[in-house]
């Protein structure tokens, strides 16, 4: 395991070594005990140089165009002197195979550039999981020199709350006369959502993008109190012509500095901790709950016995709880 030694690897992704940043990230995927140990180790070395980006969330439905705008997008952050890394959340890979960040004809030119940094979503695992080993991916990132991360998710409304948990901004991309979508705006996501981007504003479908603006827009006032500190700007772009996206930028760069002004974006980032900390006390104490041998044995039994009526559930649980709690409390006390 030497090859895997936390300082060293620290060095190396401070270093802003590639391949060390790569293997890094392996490392913070790895649900192999002594990699977590080996990857909380690096965490706790890297973590006074991490904070420093700009953290992104990006969704939109599958064909709405992300990839294309990601890659625009990072190209002229790129031009304007930063560097970006490219890290996804994506609960269906385990599912396919894939992964949304897995296809290797994405991003082509962007994966090319010296200053930018694309990897796929790791594989396998609850939405939790996925996402814990991505905001760890972040700060691996971060600790790397990369001062734009955006994390990438599909639509699919659980995933889209596991990125807002993570990022400092959300921003939702929208197709032109998409009138479905605007039911998944009222659906929550105009809760998480600080900027809104119609995209593919050209060739035949400017007005149709400049009239799904004006209506998302009109829908967001509804929505929200109107006294907010931050209103979402409704914008449009072309990520295909690489038009608008400077105002994307300038819009992103304007939240960052309010939020960072206000001191909101440190209040949020706290919280952001905390829950995370929680996130992974909850995570640990179920997996230890399940593979706990006396809860284990008992498990199946019970469980008939919940959804047959037999036991009610609360009792089922308080049985189960004290396997687990009693074995505890030995292990405690030996
Ligand atoms: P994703 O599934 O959200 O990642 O979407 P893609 O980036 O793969 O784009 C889906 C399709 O929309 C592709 O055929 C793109 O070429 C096209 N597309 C993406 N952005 C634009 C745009 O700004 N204008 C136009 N006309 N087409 C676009």
């Amino acid at each position: 395991m030497s090859h895997l030694d936390p300082v060293s690897l620290a060095k190396k992704v401070r270093a802003r070594d590639r391949r060390a940043l790569a293997r890094a990230i392996t490392l913070v995927e790895s649900t192999r005990r002594d990699h977590r140990d080996a990857a909380e180790a690096l965490l706790a070395e890297l973590l006074a140089d991490t904070g420093g980006a700009v953290r992104l969330g990006i969704s939109g439905v599958p064909g709405v165009g992300k990839s294309t705008f990601i890659e625009a997008f990072g190209l002229h952050v790129i031009g304007e002197g930063h560097r970006v890394a490219v890290l996804a959340v994506d609960p269906t890979s385990s599912r396919t195979g894939g992964s949304i960040l897995g296809d290797k004809t994405r991003m082509q030119e962007l994966s090319r550039n010296a200053d930018a940094f694309i990897r796929p979503s790791p594989t396998g695992g609850t939405l939790g999981g996925v996402a814990r080993r991505t905001r760890e991916a972040m700060l691996v990132c971060e600790a790397a020199g990369f001062d734009v991360v955006v994390v990438e998710t599909v639509g699919v409304g659980q995933s889209e709350i596991a990125v807002a948990d993570m990022v400092d901004m959300f921003l939702l991309l929208l197709l032109p006369g998409g009138g479905d979508e605007l039911q998944g705006i009222k659906k929550g996501i105009s809760e998480i959502a600080d900027l809104l981007v119609v995209n593919k504003a050209d060739a035949g479908m400017k007005d149709a993008a400049r009239a799904a603006a004006a209506e998302y827009k009109s829908a967001l006032r509804m929505l929200r109190p109107a006294n907010e500190a931050w209103k979402p700007p409704v914008l449009t772009c072309s990520a295909l012509e690489h038009r608008g996206i400077d105002k994307v930028w300038a819009a992103i760069s304007d939240y960052r500095q309010k939020l960072g002004d206000s001191g909101d974006l440190a209040r949020r980032r706290a919280e952001q901790a905390r829950s995370w900390m929680w996130n992974e006390v909850e995570e640990t104490l179920l997996r230890a709950f399940k593979d706990h041998p006396g809860v284990a044995r008992r498990l199946p039994d019970l469980e008939r016995a919940v959804t047959e009526g037999r036991i009610p559930a609360a009792a089922a649980a308080r049985e189960l709880l004290d396997a687990f709690l009693e074995r505890a409390r030995v292990e405690a006390d030996g």
